[in-house]
């Protein structure tokens, strides 16, 4: 069993677009801290799985097939760049009123990942810029960062996280070094490369 890094998308791995959806691969802005971390991930045995609700598909305003190629060009790009690329990615495409399992706050996509790539969830962790993000990865039983930029003059103090983060890469460096189980010792050594 493999411990899961799961990371949100949109404010984890590409800018959010406030009031709107990334529809099309131009409107898709990489966040930096991104670039460092899926290497340092693998390097560190994660498996690198992206959970990501896309609600824009229930309200028409994009398609599965729009979303497939931004993921494409997502995962090409990755590569480019670092040599890896997430490896999965999981998206709720429903609306809030559709009940469905995958929306987070539920656990349902992070489930699904543990039974289609052997995660053991205890040992994984969940990393997103939402607390429906972090209540996701607590219900599905891992342990969570939430990022936020503007902590902790925001409302943090509101979180179910473990951790709060104001980066990508810082949350990395917390879950470095507070991974305790499974493949720590790798995880503890990696942090003085
Ligand atoms: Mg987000
Ligand atoms: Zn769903």
């Amino acid at each position: 069993m493999n411990p899961a890094l799961f990371l949100d998308r949109d404010g984890i791995i590409n800018r959010r677009r406030v009031d709107d959806y990334v529809k099309r691969w131009e409107e898709f802005e990489f966040l930096p801290d991104i670039f460092g971390l899926l290497p340092k991930a693998h390097a560190a045995g994660f498996v690198v799985i992206v959970v990501t609700n896309q609600r824009g598909i229930a309200r028409g305003l994009m398609t599965e097939q729009d979303l497939a190629e931004i993921h494409r060009q997502m995962q090409q790009e990755l590569q480019q760049r670092t040599g890896h690329r997430v490896d999965a990615i999981y998206h709720c495409p429903h609306g809030r009123a559709d009940g469905c399992d995958c929306r987070k706050p539920k656990p349902g996509m992070l489930l699904q990942a543990a039974a289609e790539h052997n995660i053991s969830l205890a040992e994984s962790w969940l990393v997103g810029d939402s607390e429906s993000d972090v209540q996701a990865g607590i219900a599905a039983g891992c342990r969570a960062v939430l990022v936020d930029a503007a902590a902790p003059t925001s409302t943090v103090a509101e979180t179910v996280a473990e951790s709060v983060a104001t980066t990508l890469a810082s949350a990395w460096k917390y879950i470095n070094t507070h991974a305790t189980r499974g493949k720590s010792q790798n995880l503890i050594s990696s942090k003085h490369q």
